[in-house]
């Protein structure tokens, strides 16, 4: 095939394709905020939705981040977004990760979730970030029922971002993204330490 020929074989394929994309393009006329899922084994999910929160904030929208995590982690975005105004609220149990106490945790994560719903119902904010809600909900510690009620009846323009592993299926359901993360391998399984500025 000459090089005539094969350029304009690629050209016409490109043509095609552009043609797919923007049929595409033109049939999505919707528009309003989204529930955003990143899940799975794999690492990236809270980088993930620290992107997507930083992606907002640089085009000057507002974000809220809850943090359903235990103890009061050290966290490279945390300290840079709250710079910039972002409100967080960190889970944490306190002594309670040594202890384990169980009461003291949902009493935790019931207070966090209070401050997502405020924020939830907030239609100021543009995206919120439920970082590791997935496990809140596997281990009943807050309702399914009440996460899905005002994920559901959030502000139109809002966009929510959930992640952690094993999300409920209701949850997924519910977004217009979901992505599965896979870990096909992880630096820690090769004995490499969790890295700052990398791993958080
Ligand atoms: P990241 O915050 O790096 O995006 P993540 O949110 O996908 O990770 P989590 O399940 O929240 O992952 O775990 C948090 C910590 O565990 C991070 O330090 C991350 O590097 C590490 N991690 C994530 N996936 C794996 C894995 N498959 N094996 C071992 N460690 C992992
Ligand atoms: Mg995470």
């Amino acid at each position: 095939m000459s090089n005539q020929d094969d350029k304009q074989k690629h050209k016409k394929r490109m043509e095609a394709q552009k043609a797919k994309v923007d049929e595409r393009i033109a049939q999505a006329t919707e528009e309003r905020g989204i529930l955003i899922v990143i899940t799975g084994n794999g690492k990236g999910k809270s980088t993930s939705g620290f992107g997507t929160v930083t992606r907002a904030v640089g085009h000057g929208q507002k974000a809220a981040v809850v943090q359903f995590v235990k103890g009061t982690w050290p966290c490279g975005e945390r300290d840079l977004l709250q710079q910039v105004g972002v409100p967080f609220h960190v889970m944490g149990t306190g002594f309670t990760w040594e202890t384990q106490d169980k009461d003291t945790d949902i009493a935790a994560a019931t207070k966090a979730w209070e401050q997502a719903k405020v924020w939830l119902k907030d239609d100021t904010i543009d995206v919120v970030l439920l970082d590791e809600i997935t496990y809140m909900v596997t281990y009943k510690y807050i309702d399914l029922d009440d996460v899905l009620d005002a994920l559901a009846n959030r502000p139109k323009e809002q966009s929510v971002v959930v992640t952690g592993r094993a999300c409920h299926r209701a949850i997924t359901d519910l977004a217009d993204t979901v992505s599965e993360v896979r870990s096909q391998k992880h630096a820690f399984d090769a004995g490499i330490m969790a890295r700052k500025g990398i791993d958080w």
